[in-house]
């Protein structure tokens, strides 16, 4: 019996959940969550897999320095060693969902400017950017495990795609969905021809208020 059956049916969830949205795409995207027995594994999305098909067996199980704990005729994805990078720099993180949604890339690409112009737009606040680096390089997990410190759970490549973090798998895809319907609301108002009328700081202010009432 697989120990981590449970998690990997979320996993999988998660990922036909992101995949139907099209923010995960058939070779885009992958998926990270840290075992709950053990802070230094975690699951993996395999590379090269069609990621509609994903099937348990496929899901690899890593330790937090890329090294494989079981035997498997695949390998993690390449953007594994991102992964690793926030998992061992934010303790409090469990999950990681990296996705290449067209909206928020065309963000990335444009340098368009991420607006409070909704109470979603307000929740997700500041949507940095870090510049492109090699993927999966050790070079681009040091950037956005930088770029990630803090609080800050949810960072854009320029040119490539984005990168949420969080608590767990839901949490991480549930941003990852505002985030995307944000960016389409800008866009699609660049599109009419209009600027979005942002909300004025006092109503900012007032969900900020909200928001923080309902998170203690
Ligand atoms: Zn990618």
């Amino acid at each position: 019996m697989d120990p981590y059956i449970d998690i990997k049916k979320e996993f999988l969830e998660i990922k036909d959940d992101l995949y139907a949205r099209g923010l995960i795409t058939p070779f885009g995207g992958n998926i990270s969550v840290r075992c709950p027995d053990n802070p230094n594994k975690a699951l993996v999305t395999p590379s090269g897999v069609y990621k509609k098909f994903l099937t348990p067996d496929q899901i690899l199980c890593i330790d937090l320095q890329g090294k494989m704990l079981e035997d498997s005729p695949y390998k993690p994805t390449s953007e594994t060693p991102i992964h690793l990078a926030i998992l061992r720099a934010r303790p409090d993180v469990n999950a990681v969902v990296h996705t290449h949604p067209v909206y928020a890339t065309a963000f990335g690409v444009s340098g368009l400017p991420f607006l409070p112009i909704t109470s979603d737009a307000v929740i997700v606040g500041s949507l940095p950017i870090v510049e492109w680096t090699v993927t999966g390089s050790a070079e681009s997990g040091e950037i956005i495990a930088r770029a990630l410190a803090g609080q800050q759970n949810y960072v854009l490549i320029r040119n490539h795609g984005l990168f949420v973090c969080g608590p767990n798998l839901p949490n991480a895809a549930g941003f990852t969905d505002m985030i995307e319907s944000v960016c389409k609301e800008i866009v699609l108002c660049k599109m009419m021809g209009v600027n979005p009328r942002v909300l004025p700081d006092e109503k900012v202010a007032l969900i900020q208020e909200l928001i923080k009432s309902h998170l203690v």
